[in-house]
């Protein structure tokens, strides 16, 4: 869970492919419907097409005239493009896409996602069964014998949780506060595992970039502070409730002691989320960039011996250390005392046990699968094969991810896309000069940001030192799935260790290029596009320039207006954390913010409202990338036209309604609807092309429409 949180602290990304990756995974489309991916694709591809044109048509004059939507659309539809431009345009597509029982998501990063991961699985699938032997440490020696633990279901159960048997004892056998914590600084020191003190991460210090820090992690919040107090979350929580009860009779206890322990583990939970920062502000580096010394981390953790923890952590010594949730780390140290002993115990042992489920023996990865389906409305489970081919996909992401890069990886598409780049910064630098409310000096910042910023496309000249010291151990040679995994984690934990103290190397990638995503990154002011985004629907070297400049051009430009939303913007060039703006310039950002969180506001999905707060810094992402893309375009009715039609095919989805929940409450974008229909009804060129009248669904009144960068 921290670690998932860790990379939305540090990378803004553009749809929730690496925010919930897990949960958003769509990967359930297997070999042999491979070809009816592309054939749908195709089919989807002409449907908005026909769309487009009864939307828009040839020619642009009759388009500002004829109301040409009203006229050509499809008879036996009544969805008005003036009305819901979304459900418009993805009537046809949407209509054709049935979510399996598998499912509790569609979208195209999913489907991109799948096909990707149907290729990674045949490789799989060539190394187990060629009957050849590889040089030790190769990709495929890894890969097939990653894949044997994984699979190998006799050694898992007989592995049970074996290699973590003795740091859970030491959990379970502390008989005070002191031994407790000392056991959980083992676990975090070597492993990386954190449940309520002790954890850690060594990243880019957002006062100097260029140097590493050590940030202090907060607890595990388990199913999420959103859930744990949201008003129309308490099924989730009875939900999760149950499974903690479960996993806990899985690792031994009596009914009641479970029982016990779960209402333990509640009664801690609350305590904790109560204290703990929400989502959105732990994007505000004012709130989260909290500098300690030692000697002010033991004033800060009174109850537990500072030194002896960082000393086992290897962390000790350290001049700074930054502290992200203050108040949550109060609360954790007044949670610290005796009398609360064993439920912080079976809260730690709950935290192991749901972090390794996965891979442990089946029963536990049948409850952790279980509570995923139940948490996002999934009906039935992916089944073994589906299921281990991730598993084995997921514990070795770089050496997949150089095979990815061998077959896949376009020189030529590479180039049409820096161009793009090019332009789109370009037009941000004429935007930036048009602003009225910014003075000539935050300007030449603001374009220096601009002419500073990094282009990381395809994949790393470099593949990170990670991948060479992961090593798997055959299950000929004594390893199992379990302690393949312990030997990640680490690996993960020794990596970051050799980096404190060096000089942060800004060419590493910390995304694999099969990734169907973007970011930018405003440590290292740096936009990140992995070799696999650079395909179609969002870029396809046969379509026109406004389809892709609605396609792969809006993700460009939303991720380059990161960089001045309302967390990037409080970075400067050079990724430090330095406030660059005037006090009146940040009133007036502030101010245009607050509409912006309005307006979302009143949008809803399934009847509840849309988080403007939690959705700020993407819906200002969205609002700049149409105004980049719009004016890039400029008059060109048909050109515009193709970008709307095109971005909003690309937002196109499906979800169960407990998926859309969770979106609702969890993600940092808007529902995918919303984000399209929202920008374009604020958005002037809509209005221009298309005939728009005061009383139709997605009309604003130009005095409404809001947005920081106009
Ligand atoms: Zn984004």
């Amino acid at each position: 869970m921290k670690k998932r949180i860790l990379a939305l602290l540090m990378v803004s990304v553009l749809t929730l492919q690496l925010a919930g990756c897990d949960t958003a995974n769509t990967d359930t489309v297997g070999k042999e419907t491979q070809d009816s991916i592309k054939d749908m694709f195709n089919s989807a591809r002409n449907d908005r097409e026909n769309t487009e044109e009864s939307s828009a048509g040839e020619d642009t004059e009759a388009l500002e005239t004829e109301e040409p939507g009203t006229e050509d659309a499809d008879t036996d539809t009544e969805v008005r493009y003036q009305d819901d431009y979304y459900e418009f345009v993805n009537q046809n597509l949407l209509s054709k896409i049935e979510l399996a029982a598998t499912d509790a998501h569609w979208d195209w990063f999913g489907e991109l996602n799948a096909v990707v991961s149907s290729e990674m699985e045949d490789i799989i699938d060539e190394l187990a069964g060629d009957g050849n032997t590889y040089e030790k440490g190769s990709s495929e020696q890894k890969i097939k014998d990653m894949y044997e633990c994984v699979t190998n279901m006799e050694n898992r159960e007989k592995t049970g949780l074996g290699p973590l048997k003795p740091h859970m004892d030491s959990i379970r056998n502390a008989s005070s506060i002191d031994e407790y914590v000392d056991a959980l600084a083992h676990l975090s020191g070597e492993f990386g595992f954190s449940s309520i003190v002790g954890g850690y991460n060594i990243m880019q210090d957002k006062a100097d970039s260029s140097e590493y820090a050590v940030y202090m992690m907060y607890a595990d919040t388990l199913i999420g502070k959103e859930y744990v107090e949201g008003e129309n979350t308490q099924e989730y929580m009875d939900l999760y409730l149950d499974y903690i009860n479960d996993m806990l009779m899985e690792f031994g206890m009596t009914a009641d002691e479970a029982a016990q322990s779960t209402d333990a583990i509640e009664g801690l939970l609350r305590e904790i989320c109560a204290s703990t920062l929400t989502t959105e502000q732990l994007y505000d580096p004012a709130v989260t960039y909290n500098v300690y010394t030692a000697q002010d981390l033991q004033a800060l953790y009174s109850n537990i011996d500072v030194p002896k923890m960082l000393k086992t952590l290897r962390i000790d010594g350290q001049d700074r250390y930054i502290v992200m949730d203050v108040e949550q780390a109060k609360k954790v140290n007044s949670l610290l005392e005796e009398e609360n002993l064993q439920a912080l115990k079976d809260y730690s042992t709950f935290v192991m046990l749901n972090d390794t489920a996965k891979y442990a023996n089946a029963n536990y990865a049948k409850l952790s699968d279980d509570m995923r389906n139940a948490l996002y409305g999934i009906t039935e489970s992916w089944g073994d094969e589906k299921t281990w081919k991730n598993l084995t996909q997921d514990m070795l992401p770089w050496d997949f991810g150089m095979i990815y890069v061998e077959e896949h990886f376009s020189a030529r598409d590479k180039e049409a896309v820096e161009e793009m780049i090019g332009q789109i910064l370009e037009e941000y630098e004429t935007i930036i000069k048009r602003q009225d409310w910014m003075s000539d000096a935050t300007k030449q910042k603001a374009i220096r940001k601009l002419d500073t910023m990094q282009v990381k496309i395809g994949y790393p000249d470099e593949w990170p030192a990670a991948r060479d010291m992961m090593q798997v151990t055959p299950v000929s040679e004594g390893g199992s799935l379990l302690s393949n995994l312990l030997v990640s984690m680490q690996v993960a934990i020794e990596d970051s260790l050799n980096k404190l103290g060096t000089k942060v190397d800004r060419s590493e990638w910390d995304v694999t290029p099969q990734t169907i995503n973007a970011m930018y990154d405003p440590l290292n002011n740096e936009i990140i596009f992995p070799a696999a985004i650079l395909q179609a629907p969002f870029y396809d070297r046969d379509n026109s320039y406004g389809a892709n400049l609605g396609g792969i051009g809006f993700v460009i430009a939303h991720e380059v207006s990161h960089a001045f939303d309302s967390s990037g913007a409080l970075y400067d060039e050079y990724g430090n954390y330095n406030v660059w703006w005037t006090e009146e310039e940040l009133a007036e950002y502030k101010k245009m913010s607050e509409s912006i969180v309005d307006y979302y506001s009143e949008y809803e999905m399934m009847g509840v409202k849309v988080n403007g707060d939690l959705t700020l810094m993407e819906n200002i992402a969205d609002l700049g990338a149409m105004t980049c893309i719009t004016s890039i375009i400029g008059d060109d009715a048909k050109a515009l036209d193709e970008a709307f039609g095109q971005m909003t095919y690309n937002w196109a989805s499906e979800d169960t309604a407990s998926f859309m929940m969770y979106l609702l409450n969890t993600d940092t974008h808007s529902p995918n609807k919303v984000r399209v229909n929202a920008v374009l009804s604020s958005c002037d060129a809509f209005y221009k092309i298309y005939d728009i009248k005061e009383t139709d669904g997605m009309y604003v009144a130009p005095e409404d429409r809001v947005g920081i960068w106009k």
